[in-house]
């Protein structure tokens, strides 16, 4: 049996990530400062004797076993992350020095959960691993960016200088059930919306685009990758490329409710991404993985979900 620390683990993606360690016969220690996170996204775990769960910020140093790290701590959506940025760099860059301290007295292999904002608003489009990005350093996205940005340099020089077994991985934009329905992302504030009646708030025209992925694809590569052989770091881009407007993301949704709420434009915030797409040929070739939830198929699950807690 594995011991294994997942950071972030009450939170949307490192919920479900838990779940499906724990059902391969893992012990996993959650450590989170519920920021955005929830006991709730962990309750039909709760009576496993192979799960604990510890309240502790990741800014401040961590001592405990384990032989293998997950870091997915940090709030991931736009409007959590600007609600205290400085708090946002602090765990992400940190954050990351003290859990590749631990990875290093432990001798575990560590796992970042990095993301496509490194791009920033790209020029180069679908983005390959090797694209370097086009990120505002002093923006009101730069905490995330920057901080992401940064903590990825931290897991390559631990790799390079202390010989870490390190793997990073590129999030792209990812959805599914147990999203905070307050969350500010545009999924669940779509779903939310249409289904509570609300008019659907699009910003800027809604012809910028963004690539879904569902949670369970993702997941299911992100254990690949931390599986994979040692000399693989990435990073390594995981998402669906199948990209769309979030005009067109609003009338599925639309169409998929049945609902009659009407859309409206808002403001497009400062530096909004007007294009998102992974290319993930290096994710196929090295981790013999595809994305196999389409977005609709995606978006009925979590409407299902929507509609159980916000009815
Ligand atoms: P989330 O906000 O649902 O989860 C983040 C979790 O981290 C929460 O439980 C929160 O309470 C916890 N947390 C925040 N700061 C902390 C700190 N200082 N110490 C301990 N715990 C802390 O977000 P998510 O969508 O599950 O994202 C998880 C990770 O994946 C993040 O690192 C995010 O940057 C990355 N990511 C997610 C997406 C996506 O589309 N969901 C895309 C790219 C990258
Ligand atoms: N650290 C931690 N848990 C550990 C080991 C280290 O939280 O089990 C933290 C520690 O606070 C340190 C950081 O990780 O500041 C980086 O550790 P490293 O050993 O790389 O650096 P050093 O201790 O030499 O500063
Ligand atoms: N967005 C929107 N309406 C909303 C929330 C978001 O039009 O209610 C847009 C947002 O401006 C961005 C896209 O949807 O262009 C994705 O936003 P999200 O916050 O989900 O993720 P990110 O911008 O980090 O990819």
């Amino acid at each position: 049996m594995k011991k294994i620390l997942v950071t972030g683990g009450a939170g949307f993606l490192g919920s479900h990530l838990t779940e499906k360690l724990l059902k391969e016969n893992n012990e996993v220690l959650v450590v989170d400062n519920f920021f955005t996170g929830s006991k709730k996204n962990l309750e039909h775990l709760l009576t496993s004797p192979n799960l604990e769960v510890m309240r502790h910020d990741i800014t401040f140093p961590l001592y405990i076993e384990t032989n293998q790290i997950f870091n997915f701590a940090c709030p991931a959506s736009p409007v959590h992350y600007q609600y205290d940025p400085v708090q946002t760099t602090k765990t992400c860059v940190q954050g990351a020095i003290n859990m590749l301290g631990l990875a290093k007295r432990t001798k575990s292999p560590i796992l970042q959960a990095s993301t496509s904002e490194v791009y920033g608003d790209p020029e180069v489009h679908p983005q390959p691993e090797g694209y370097w990005g086009k990120v505002n350093p002093i923006g009101i996205r730069s905490c995330y960016d920057e901080a992401k940005r940064c903590a990825e340099t931290l897991f390559f020089d631990y790799n390079r200088q202390h010989n870490l077994h390190i793997k990073v991985v590129r999030i792209f934009n990812t959805y599914g059930p147990r999203m905070d329905p307050n969350d500010g992302r545009v999924v669940s504030n779509f779903i939310v919306q249409a289904l509570q009646g609300n008019d659907i708030t699009i910003y800027g025209d809604g012809q910028q685009t963004r690539s879904f992925c569902y949670v369970d694809d993702l997941i299911d590569v992100i254990v690949r990758m931390m599986n994979s052989e040692e000399g693989f770091t990435g990073p390594v881009n995981i998402g669906n490329p199948a990209e769309f407007t979030m005009l067109q993301l609003a009338e599925t949704i639309l169409r998929l409710t049945g609902s009659k709420s009407k859309i409206i434009y808002q403001s497009l915030p400062s530096d909004d991404p007007k294009q998102r797409q992974p290319n993930i040929d290096l994710a196929k070739a090295k981790l013999g993985w595809n994305p196999k939830v389409n977005l609709e198929d995606g978006l009925k699950e979590t409407i299902a979900y929507f509609k159980r807690i916000v009815a």
